[in-house]
């Protein structure tokens, strides 16, 4: 079923259309990787899908809502999530004071905010549960702008999903990360695909071809391909444009 669908989606920054016509849709339990080169518009599409921009023409649907005009805050309560390359940490907390913030923030006005020392124990546990989903139990008291890369991508990751979100938006997830931690990334997106549909921008052809259900190419600002992984990885269009073959 399908969960997410953009339609003829258009953004154009003065003369350039960095976003041109563009339809993409990811079904429920879906992991739907956007790849491209640099400046094809993928970081364009994210933010007119998360509402930071909006769009000149098209339309967006979460589950049968019209997310189109609403505005980014709305659009995380209608269940669309996504995670910030890091920005939305606050490094001089502690892991358990990030996720707190970040639970209280999506508990909807059922608790009142006394601030983190004196959360409810019903929120610490829900930040412990989302510490241990993506990891980072044993960091639980660690100072987040101390923790290694991929560890604050982790906090990142679980941040995003304090929301409870049906469709996570990850931007380049495993950027900036030696093979070790980009392993561990990618157990980690596999596993996520229980919590949500993911709409997957990587640079990392390994990772994309292990993760994605299907690959969408953007080009310009359009969809030159869309399919599965074998299928993109056989077509000779995409393998002159983005694979460099
Ligand atoms: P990608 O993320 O695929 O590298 P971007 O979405 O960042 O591509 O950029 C797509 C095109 O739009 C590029 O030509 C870029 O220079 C242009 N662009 C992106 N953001 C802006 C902006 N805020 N103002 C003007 N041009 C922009
Ligand atoms: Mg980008």
């Amino acid at each position: 079923m399908t969960l997410f669908a953009a339609r003829g989606l258009v953004k154009r920054f003065g003369g350039v259309s960095a976003v041109d016509g563009v339809d993409i849709d990811v079904a429920d339990g879906e992991i739907h990787a956007l790849i491209g080169p640099n400046g094809a518009g993928k970081s364009t599409l994210v933010n007119l899908i998360s509402g930071l921009l909006r769009p000149d023409a098209g339309t967006l649907t979460l589950d049968g809502a019209d997310l189109t005009r609403m505005r980014a805050d709305r659009r995380v309560r209608a269940g669309l999530s996504r995670c910030f390359q890091v920005t939305s940490i606050f490094r001089d907390a502690t892991v358990r004071d990030n996720l707190l913030l970040a639970v209280q923030a999506h508990a909807g006005g059922h608790f009142r905010c006394f601030g983190v020392r004196d959360a409810e124990p019903a929120l610490r546990e829900a930040a412990f549960g989302l510490a241990r989903r993506v990891g980072l139990e044993a960091d639980f008291d660690r100072v987040a702008g101390a923790l290694p890369h991929g560890a604050q991508r982790k906090l990142d990751v679980a941040l995003a999903l304090a929301a409870r979100p049906r469709l996570l938006l990850l931007d380049e997830p495993m950027a900036g990360m030696g093979p070790d931690e980009s392993a561990r990334m990618i157990e980690l997106i596999a596993a996520l695909r229980r919590d949500a549909a993911i709409l997957l921008i990587e640079h990392d052809m390994d990772a994309v071809f292990q993760l994605a259900d299907r690959v969408s190419v953007l080009v310009y600002g359009r969809v030159l391909a869309a399919g599965t992984p074998a299928a993109i990885k056989a077509d000779p269009r995409v393998q002159s444009v983005y694979l460099g073959t």
